[in-house]
């Protein structure tokens, strides 16, 4: 059994199947992938039919990187032979006083050269009719929004990084970690491996994997949810009859149109508890799923029915809402990227910066904003969450 490799990645779920596919690009069977639990598996942040994808952002530099996030899209979508981006346009919805001022997002489209409609609610509601909004409602159209296919995109990252020669293995708990001079070992299912670079991809389970490296980061960690409606008209909310919509305002709720399920997912970004990975419960959270029906009540009434399920998940949040994608602070041979609660549409473009970083030692990509040494992740009173 081979032990030793060029690149080994930690965790497997959106970002680390996205590092081995692009990896196994460049280094085909000196790439070798381990997921503590089972592929696919639901306790992590990325296992679900759809995430949001846009360039609609708050600021033109996650506008830039989202256009280079959909060019990574459709470089596996060609590799792959199968879709995992569906565009159905995206709408950005806040009331003309809001939390989250909805010129934030047309400015960053503005000055990056992205097109969008500014659309008041008489609009809104004449093309999309299950809206209901008063006067004071207004919104951006952004025609590229869509959905990425996040269980299916994971399963073809991994699917091809195993065709180039990739070695993926599953509930293989990485157990320990020592950096040694150039290389670094690990012990994971009792085997002992080596590689020259270690790619930490392991989201809320990410202080963990840091941990051998002397570095903990101010990370806090919540369990949201999402729930699957059966609206009475179902047709109303297919993709290209409905977009995928953000309400920019506090709180915040999202949907999507339906994908996967029998009806649309609504969420509230943001409204959940603080918990570990190990803390965190699978059971709904009946006062945020109340307001949750509660918004679509006021303002999509029709997206109302039965309740497929409501289904939990992670977000692992730095201080400053920003990604981690760099070396390990003190270790070149480590590299590690955090995602937080908007990172999946980024998937496959974080996979690939870590491996220009694993391979070449530098990105094409601005991680400027995402350095681990930037001074809101030097907290003084250190991690939330372990
Ligand atoms: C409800 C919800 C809605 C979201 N909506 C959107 C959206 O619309 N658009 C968007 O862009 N983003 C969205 N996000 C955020 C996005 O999903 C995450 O940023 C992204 O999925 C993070 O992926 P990850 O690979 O870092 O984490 P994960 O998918 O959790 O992967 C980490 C993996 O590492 C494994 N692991 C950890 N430790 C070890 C170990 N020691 N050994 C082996 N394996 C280990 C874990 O088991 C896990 O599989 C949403 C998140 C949630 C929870």
């Amino acid at each position: 059994m081979k032990r030793d490799y060029e690149y080994i990645v930690l965790g497997l779920g959106g970002f680390g199947s996205a590092a081995v596919y692009w990896l196994s690009k460049r280094a085909g069977a000196d790439v070798m992938g381990l997921e503590q639990f089972e592929l696919g598996h639901v306790r992590g942040e990325s296992q679900d039919h759809s995430r949001i994808i846009r360039l609609s952002y708050h600021t033109p530099s996650y506008v830039e990187l989202a256009k280079h996030a959909y060019r990574a899209w459709t470089h596996l979508e060609n590799d792959a032979g199968e879709q995992v981006i569906l565009k159905t346009g995206g709408l950005d919805l806040a009331p003309r006083v809001s939390a989250i001022p909805l010129s934030d997002h047309s400015g960053s489209m503005e000055a990056a050269g992205v097109n969008y409609e500014v659309l008041d609610a008489a609009e809104i509601m004449r093309r999309w009719p299950p809206f209901q909004l008063g006067e004071d409602v207004h919104g951006l159209y952004q025609a590229e929004s869509g959905i990425a296919m996040a269980a299916r995109a994971n399963a073809a990252h991994q699917r091809v990084a195993r065709e180039h020669g990739a070695t993926l293995r599953d509930r293989c708990p990485v157990d320990s970690i020592r950096p040694l001079n150039g290389e670094i070992e690990i012990v994971a299912g009792g085997v002992e491996y080596r590689c020259r670079r270690l790619v930490i991809t392991a989201g809320s389970w990410s202080n963990r994997a840091l941990a051998p490296f002397g570095v903990q980061l101010p990370l806090t960690v919540t369990q949201e949810q999402v729930t699957y409606f059966v609206p009475p008209r179902p047709r109303d909310f297919q993709p290209g009859r409905f977009p995928i919509w953000i309400w920019l305002d506090q709180p915040c709720f999202y949907g999507v149109p339906t994908f996967g399920e029998q009806g649309p997912k609504v969420g509230q970004h943001h409204g959940g508890r603080v918990v570990t990975a190990d803390t965190r419960t699978f059971e709904p959270d009946q006062a945020a799923l109340g307001r949750v029906q509660q918004f679509l009540g006021r303002y999509i009434p029709s997206a109302l029915g039965p309740i497929i399920y409501t289904k939990s998940c992670l977000y692992t949040l730095t201080p400053d809402r920003d990604f981690v994608i760099d070396a390990v602070a003190g270790y070149p041979t480590a590299l590690v990227a955090i995602g937080g609660g908007h990172g999946y549409k980024f998937a496959s473009l974080i996979g690939r910066t870590l491996s220009e970083l694993a391979v070449d030692g530098r990105t094409e990509s601005d991680i400027e904003p995402f350095r681990i040494a930037r001074p809101t992740l030097q907290l003084a009173n250190g991690p939330t969450n372990q």
